[in-house]
């Protein structure tokens, strides 16, 4: 592999802290066209998907590097008249992970920050310690006592709710810890591909998109889908880490390389794909983690089903704890991502990607 300069962790750190919930990218797809501006044609489809189109050598074949740009989050539900807010989840969560957090309430008037509520264990009766609270029953509290309190902070129905953490950089060598990896870190790397092939002679057309609102159903993968018009596609995600006490049979551990899925119920990875990636990573002496999946999905559901059929992959980097406030990663996992990737831009020329979809004999 020749040697690169690493990727930029200032851009990680800037992405994992901006706020992102589905319906609510703005920061983020802000911090993608700052980014992207010089690396190539930029669009938008009508959901907020952003999308940057750069030319190589011929128009054909279309390679997608599709990242979703949302973050799980909330969304103000009601106000009561002693001032607090309940709310609707956006995307995945366990109540476990939410009680005593820091949140930030994106209002009209700019971002008030808040936390989430939790009774003092002084107040909880034996049984009530064993169970999870469900998000209905949670709430935020910004230090109102009234509603009229609430208002005048300019917090109104409707109002995305995002969890606050500062990136930071563990002493451990390579691990980094923030909040919303799942998909920042996609994001990055997309940037960073993108970036990396100025003044490449690709054999492809590249777009990379960020996408909208995936953690609520892939819907921003669908639409982007139809201005992209992919020939094979890769989802770049951040995939949940299982190199955890009381895991076995671990397909995602930190440090391990970046991985590949294969499977979940979501979508089934191009086989002939798959095996271009794995050849890929081997002549370039990228480490990578293959999994199969039992759970989970990504915007490849909405991506492979586009028009007659896209063959996709999904390459993401391993980390703990997605979905919550911390999530943690290994930096080299993550430039190894970025290496990956672009040498498999590198490789899919016309005659590649149409030997993905021959399906004449075999
Ligand atoms: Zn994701």
């Amino acid at each position: 592999m020749t040697a690169r300069p690493d990727c930029s962790m200032e851009l990680l750190k800037e992405l994992s802290q901006a706020a992102g919930p589905p319906g609510s990218e703005g920061e983020i797809r802000g911090i993608v066209r700052r980014e992207l501006e010089p690396a190539g044609r930029l669009t938008y489809d009508r959901l907020g998907s952003i999308l940057c189109e750069k030319q190589g050598r011929v128009e054909h074949p279309r390679v997608v590097l599709d990242s979703h740009l949302d973050e799980v989050g909330f969304m103000v539900q009601s106000i009561s008249n002693e001032g607090k807010l309940a709310m609707v989840p956006l995307g995945g969560w366990w109540g476990h992970v939410l009680l005593g957090q820091r949140v930030e309430v994106m209002a009209g008037g700019g971002k008030i920050p808040g936390v989430i509520g939790s009774t003092p264990p002084h107040f909880l009766a034996a049984d009530q310690r064993d169970k999870v609270i469900g998000i209905d029953k949670m709430y935020v509290d910004v230090g109102a006592s009234e509603s009229s309190q609430v208002e005048a902070l300019g917090i109104r129905l409707g109002d995305a709710v995002v969890p606050r953490t500062e990136f930071m950089k563990f002493p451990v060598p390579g691990i980094l810890s923030g909040k919303a990896f799942d998909n920042r870190a996609g994001v990055g790397l997309m940037c960073e591909v993108l970036l990396a092939l100025r003044g490449k002679a690709h054999p492809n057309t590249v777009i990379g998109v960020g996408s909208v609102q995936e953690e609520v159903g892939c819907r921003g993968g669908a639409t982007s889908s139809t201005l992209s018009a992919p020939d094979v596609a890769v989802v770049l995600e951040a995939t949940p880490a299982d190199d955890l006490p009381g895991f076995e049979d671990r397909q995602a551990i930190l440090g391990k390389g970046p991985q590949i899925r294969l499977f979940d119920p979501t979508a089934i990875s191009n086989r002939r794909l798959v095996e271009k990636v794995l050849e890929v990573a081997g002549s370039c002496d990228i480490p990578l983690q293959q999994a199969v999946r039992r759970t989970g999905g990504t915007d490849a559901k909405t991506i492979h089903g586009h028009g007659a059929g896209v063959p996709t992959v999904v390459i993401g980097v391993p980390s703990r704890y997605i979905h919550t406030h911390v999530s943690l990663l290994h930096w080299d996992d993550y430039c190894a991502a970025r290496n990956l990737v672009l040498e498999l831009v590198l490789a899919l020329d016309r005659e590649t990607v149409s030997g993905l979809v021959d399906f004449s004999q075999g």
